[in-house]
């Protein structure tokens, strides 16, 4: 366990991007640190800016739409059935 980063997940929020894209706005990202100017939070691949509205518990986030983006990756929970 870490005290640093809370252990959730979200969609990226849409709204930040000018052009945004429908289909990858459905990846799950993993939460990671505050971006440098306050946007909001990054996700852990360092992509995204994370829409908290929408957050997701890791382990509730179907396999199909984690982000595997280096560092997202290695944040998701296992699941059951070995999926991934
Ligand atoms: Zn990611």
């Amino acid at each position: 366990m870490s005290a640093e980063t809370a252990d959730w997940a979200a969609t990226r929020d849409a709204s930040w991007y000018q052009r945004p894209n429908v289909r990858s706005d459905k990846q799950v990202h993993m939460a990671g640190r505050m971006a440098p100017r306050g946007e909001g939070v990054m996700s852990r691949c360092g992509r995204s800016i994370l829409d908290d509205d929408s957050s997701w518990r890791p382990a509730d986030v179907p396999a199909g739409l984690r982000c595997r983006a280096n560092g997202c990756r290695q944040g998701w929970p296992a699941q059951d059935g070995g999926a991934l």
